[in-house]
């Protein structure tokens, strides 16, 4: 029998459960590229539901007692006092969300002496040290395509929020104010704008889709070149790198997993080379990004605004400098999050868990390291020598 350390999100501050907006979700049968939903053999939750939180313990904990495992859910995370880092010693299986990531160092991981599988549920592992996890045999599987739409969706509203100036205009409309000038002094169409997309996997196809019907110059980068059939669909130009593709874009997207070649990219020198008055929304990792390059830029002017919601660390302290500086339109880690995200990647963390206890493969596109080595969609998405798995096509 195993433990199971479960790091979640506190529940919400009017308690659990909410009261939930609408009833159920809509049904969606396949993912853009085909692969198959999570597919568990049962579900311990009601889809719609808020999952990601201790109370809702992404429908889990009954089952796994049942089984007979020992389970710890808890959203205490940082610091040698917290119940994460007290429970890790003699955990076999850790599981956390990117939202409220519970950061496994090389250091945790080399206490952690019992750990065999860290589950990320949602996409993006990186909160995990990958290398110590490979030098340890240690398997770490995410929830591939789970919230990849969800992402792509609060991108485009994030890049319509920035270049349409959204956020100051409902300000003025909530105080009660009619100031059409000042409303509309940074306000565009973003028709015949150029928009560039740094990586073009799930999230970044997925966002180039959904941004081509504005009639918008759309190009991108990418480790693999998309098919030439695909790029003229959607009218793409393809960029050798992201130096190349900042040169004479409006707005950057970026959808690249944070890795040693992403971390700190978009610093001073890069947004030195873009033009003036261009917008990002980077909804990847907030460390892809120098948090007071990002700042500078937009005080001097030369970004008009910047969005996303991912933040170094997480949570963001109180006073994280992108809270409040100007012309931005962050939201907290939310994108990946909806009632919709949370049931496909709840479903998808038991699936998991199902083919561990039961010895049978982990799909390959759910695997980021396994066996000692970057495996799955890790061998395509964080390798520094990636495997192409097609995936991309
Ligand atoms: P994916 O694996 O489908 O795509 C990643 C793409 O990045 C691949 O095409 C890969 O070739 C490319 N890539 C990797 N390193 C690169 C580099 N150095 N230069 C250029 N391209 C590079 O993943 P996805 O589902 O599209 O998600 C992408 C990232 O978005 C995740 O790794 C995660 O960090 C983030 N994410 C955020 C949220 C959220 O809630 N905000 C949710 C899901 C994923």
């Amino acid at each position: 029998m195993a433990k199971i350390l479960i790091v979640l999100f506190p529940d919400p501050v009017g308690g659990y459960p909410p009261n939930y907006a609408r009833t159920g979700l809509p049904e969606i049968t396949a993912y853009p590229n085909g692969d198959t939903l999570p597919t568990p053999k049962a579900l311990g939750f009601t889809p719609g539901t808020l999952l990601g939180c201790v109370s809702g313990n992404l429908g889990l904990k009954d089952w796994l007692e049942a089984e007979g495992h020992t389970v710890v859910v808890t959203s205490d995370k940082n610091g040698p006092d917290s119940v994460f880092e007290r429970e890790l010693p003699d955990a076999d299986i850790v599981i956390s969300q990117p939202f409220w990531p519970a950061y496994l160092t090389a250091d945790l991981i080399e206490k952690a002496k019992k750990l065999k599988l860290v589950v990320t549920a949602g996409i993006g592992s990186d909160h995990t040290d990958l290398n110590a996890a490979n030098a340890k045999g240690i398997t770490v599987a995410e929830v591939t395509y789970s919230n990849s739409i969800g992402v792509a969706e609060h991108t485009v509203m994030q890049v319509l929020v920035l270049v349409r100036d959204f956020v100051a205009q409902h300000r003025l409309s909530v105080a009660g104010a009619w100031n059409i000038a000042d409303a509309v002094t940074r306000s565009y169409d973003l028709e015949g704008m150029r928009v560039g997309v740094f990586a073009a996997g799930r999230i970044g196809r997925a966002v180039m889709e959904r941004l081509a019907p504005f009639d918008v110059k759309l190009s991108y980068t990418d480790r693999f070149r998309l098919p030439g059939e695909y790029e003229e669909k959607l009218g793409l130009e393809y960029k050798e790198s992201i130096h190349e593709l900042v040169k004479d874009i409006d707005v950057l997207c970026v959808h690249a997993p944070l890795t040693d070649e992403t971390r700190g990219l978009l610093n001073d020198e890069l947004l030195g080379t873009m033009k003036r008055g261009a917008y990002i929304v980077n909804p990847a990792r907030g460390a892809i990004a120098d948090r007071d390059a990002i700042v500078r830029a937009l005080d001097s002017g030369q970004l008009a605004g910047y969005a996303g919601d991912v933040w170094e660390p997480q949570p963001a302290p109180a006073d994280h400098p992108w809270r409040s500086m100007v012309h931005n339109a962050m939201t907290p880690h939310t994108s990946g999050a909806t009632l919709s995200g949370q049931a496909r990647y709840a479903a998808g963390t038991r699936e998991i868990l199902e083919s561990w206890f039961e010895g049978t493969e982990i799909r390959p596109e759910y695997v980021i390291t396994q066996g000692g080595r970057y495996s799955g969609t890790g061998a395509h998405s964080y390798a520094d020598e990636p495997e192409n798995d097609g995936k991309n096509s």
